[in-house]
C-alpha cells in the first residue's frame, strides 16, 4: 500500500494518470493513508480492476515478485500483455519483468521507490503525502526499525522524508494505536492460550481458528505481528503464526540469524519471502496443519535444536 500509494501520488504530480490496484481488501489500520480509499480492491471490484488493466500503458509490480502472489488478479495482468516494471525486495523474482528493481538487500519496496525517484531526480515532487506513504512501508517492514534489513540508508531516506514534512508519530498512531479492544483481546487470548514453545527446537507456534477469530469479532490485519511475539521468548529461533481461513491454513514465520524460514516456506509451505520473514499456506485443516508443522519440525530437528 505505502509504496503503490506513494508511486501513484508522484505519476499523477507528473500529469500522468495511475490507479492503484491490490487483489483483496487492506487492514483498516491502513485505511487513513493519502488517497488511500482511492484504491480499487480487485476481489471487491473485479470489473473496475479489468479496465484500468486494460486501459494503461505500464504496470507497476511493487512488493512481490510472482504474479501468483496476486491470486486471481494475476491472470488479468498476464493475459493483458502489457510491459511489466518490477520493483521489489522479496528473494528470486521471476524473469518476465520488462525492468526490474529488485534488491533482496533492502529493508522494503518503500526503501526502493524512494530509490526510483531519486533516480528519476523526482525527489521534488515528495510531499508530506508522499512521505506518509514511503514511511509507513519502511516502518511497518522492519518493525519499527528492529530488523536486521534496517541500514543506514535507511534512516537517511528517513531523515530525506522528514526534512520533506514527515511526521512520524503520526504515523505511528495510525497504524499502533487506534486497535480496537476485541483485538487486543484476541492478541491476549492468543499469548496466554494457544502459544507453544518447544524450548528444544527453540520454535514457538501459535495457532488461531476461525471459531476464536469470530469469538473476538476478528478483522483483517488483527493478527498483523503477533508471530513476532514468539520469536521474543529468550532463546526463541524461530516462530510460526498459523491463522485458520475457509478452507486452508495461512502461515506467517519469521527467524533469527541464519535460520532460513523463505527455505522452509518454500519447501514445505507452498509459500516464500525473506530469509527471517516468510509465509505460506496448506490446504489442510488447522489440526492437520498442525501435524504437517510438528513433522516438519521433527524433520528439521538437527537445523533447530
Ligand atoms: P507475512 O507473514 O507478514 O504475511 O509475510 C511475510 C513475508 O512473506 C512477506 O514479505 C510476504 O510477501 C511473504 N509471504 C507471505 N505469504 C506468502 C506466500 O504465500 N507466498 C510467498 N511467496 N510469499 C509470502
Amino acid at each position: 500500500m505505502g509504496s503503490a500509494l506513494a508511486l501513484a501520488l508522484v505519476l499523477r504530480k507528473k500529469g500522468l494518470k495511475a490507479s492503484v490496484v491490490v487483489p483483496n481488501s487492506y487492514p483498516p489500520f491502513l485505511a487513513w493513508m493519502p488517497e488511500a480509499s482511492s484504491t480499487i480492491i480487485y476481489e471487491e471490484e473485479g470489473e473496475k480492476a479489468k479496465t484500468v488493466t486494460a486501459e494503461s500503458e505500464l504496470i507497476f509490480c511493487l512488493d512481490f515478485n510472482n504474479l501468483n502472489r496476486l491470486e486471481g488478479y494475476g491472470d488479468v495482468v498476464k493475459e493483458s500483455g502489457k510491459p511489466l516494471i518490477l520493483i521489489d525486495h522479496h528473494l528470486s523474482p521471476e524473469s518476465y519483468f520488462l525492468h526490474a528493481l529488485s534488491d533482496t538487500s533492502a529493508s522494503s519496496t518503500c526503501e526502493l521507490i524512494h530509490r526510483f525517484f531519486v533516480g528519476m531526480e523526482w525527489t521534488e515532487l515528495i510531499d508530506r503525502d508522499v512521505a506518509e506513504c514511503l514511511y509507513t512501508g519502511i516502518m511497518t517492514d522492519t518493525g519499527s526499525f528492529r530488523f536486521s534489513s534496517t541500514s543506514a540508508q535507511t534512516h537517511r531516506v528517513v531523515a530525506d522524508l522528514m526534512d520533506r514534512g514527515l511526521v512520524p508519530e503520526r504515523v505511528y498512531h495510525h497504524v499502533f494505536d487506534t486497535n480496537r479492544f476485541e483485538r487486543l483481546q484476541l492478541l491476549g487470548h492468543a499469548l496466554g492460550n494457544k502459544m507453544k514453545y518447544d524450548a528444544d527446537l527453540h520454535t514457538a507456534v501459535i495457532p488461531i481458528s476461525l471459531r476464536e477469530k469470530n469469538r473476538y469479532h476478528y478483522r483483517k490485519g488483527d493478527t498483523e505481528g503477533l508471530v513476532n511475539y514468539g520469536l521474543s521468548i529468550l532463546g526463541s529461533r524461530m516462530s510460526i503464526f498459523i491463522s485458520e481461513e475457509d478452507g486452508y491454513c495461512k502461515l506467517s514465520l519469521r527467524s533469527k540469524g541464519e535460520l532460513d524460514v523463505n527455505q522452509i516456506a518454500r519447501q514445505y509451505f507452498n509459500g516464500g519471502g525473506h530469509k527471517n520473514a516468510a509465509g505460506g499456506r496448506l490446504d489442510l485443516s488447522l489440526d492437520e496443519s498442525l501435524s504437517k508443522i510438528d513433522s516438519v519440525l521433527q524433520e528439521n530437528r538437527s537445523l533447530l535444536a
